[in-house]
């Protein structure tokens, strides 16, 4: 039996490198040598405390849902690639069966089965085998890091559909951290006007600048003040909350005009907040959650293969498998330092 190195979290905070078997192409699924994977805040998360909300981690795990790489082998069903062709793999799998797959909601799966959320091993390993139609293929001179930034990029687009974005909008995001950027990128290639975002951290800041947003530290003074006179001219059509923080919400209710809309795209960090809810009604906002995404991988290569934005910026960090454990610790540590860091399995 032919075996792969892959990064094995054994406990909280501890990954091993381990041995184990390539799995076996199934004949409608694709064997896909893995070449970069993206570390995501939910990987982060799954780390460091072992769940996310209600799902915990059943060790031993693989994380890492960000995954790009070359087609090694395909099943006898396969038709759409050949060894060689270099791909993105969209991490879940929907069933094609259930209430929400049949109504073309399939992110909304009842039986979804998304790399790294457990008990479902993610990318972190020298191989993976993908059904064939989660698999994209992406240019041959797009880098790997991009194919992977595909995931993140899925994520803004299905946030611009969510928000329903027109051409011309003032868009105002909450939190630069990777989600944050790619929803200016997937802002601006939509034809919206001005792109505002807010952060506390500098340096994310300054990404954000050079992805073309205009720019507000709110580690002072808050976004209410900063935009008062936009806020009172309603000029602000949509909001985007990529934080994840509880306040986040409240914020953009405060901000967006009179029947704009606002998208919650950050995983809320508690289960309940308090809001202005007088206002929400009377303003007659849209508010619109937002899961994952769907139908957005062939979008999202031509957005990631696209000049929109400076995306190579955001891969601040990228070590080898051997140093996984490194990779989660710093993402965990230093959030200042670190927007995208890149795992390559197979340097
Ligand atoms: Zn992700
Ligand atoms: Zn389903």
């Amino acid at each position: 039996m032919k075996t792969m190195k892959a990064a094995i979290l054994t406990k909280q905070n501890t990954m091993e490198i381990q041995e184990i078997p390539i799995p076996e192409c199934g004949d409608d699924e694709v064997l896909v040598k893995v070449m970069a994977v993206g570390v995501c805040g939910s990987d982060v998360h799954f780390f460091s405390e072992g769940h996310i909300g209600d799902d915990y981690v059943q060790y031993p795990h693989i994380l890492g849902h960000e995954g790009a790489g070359i087609v090694e082998a395909v099943g006898k069903n396969v038709t759409k690639f050949q060894p060689g062709d270099h791909v993105a793999v969209e991490p879940g799998i929907a069933c094609g069966f259930c209430p929400a797959c049949k109504a073309g909601k399939y992110n909304l799966c009842e039986k979804m089965q998304f790399m790294s959320g457990p008990p479902v091993w993610g990318c972190l390993r020298q191989y993976l085998t993908i059904r064939e139609d989660f698999c994209f293929q992406i240019p041959m001179d797009m880098s790997f890091e991009r194919g992977s930034l595909v995931e993140p990029l899925s994520v803004a687009i299905h946030a611009v559909r969510q928000a329903r974005v027109k051409p011309n909008d003032r868009v105002l995001i909450v939190g630069a951290g990777p989600i944050g950027l790619s929803c200016i990128a997937a802002v601006k290639d939509c034809g919206a006007g001005e792109v505002m975002i807010c952060d506390t951290i500098p340096q994310r800041l300054e990404m954000a600048r050079q992805f073309g947003a205009r720019v507000f530290d709110v580690s002072k003074v808050p976004i209410q003040e900063q935009l008062a006179d936009e806020i009172a001219a309603d000029q602000i059509d949509v909001g985007m909350e990529t934080a994840g923080i509880v306040s986040g919400f409240g914020t953009l209710i405060d901000c967006v005009k009179r029947g704009g809309s606002i998208v919650l795209v950050g995983c809320p960090s508690a289960d309940t907040a308090p809001i202005p809810i007088g206002k929400l009604v009377t303003k007659e906002l849209m508010v619109n959650g937002l899961f994952r995404y769907r139908n957005t991988y062939p979008y999202g290569i031509h957005l990631a293969a696209s000049d929109v934005a400076p995306f190579d910026l955001m891969f601040t960090q990228s070590f080898p498998l051997a140093d996984a454990q490194k990779a989660h610790e710093m993402a965990r540590d230093d959030k200042a330092n670190c927007m995208k860091i890149i795992i390559h399995p197979n340097e």
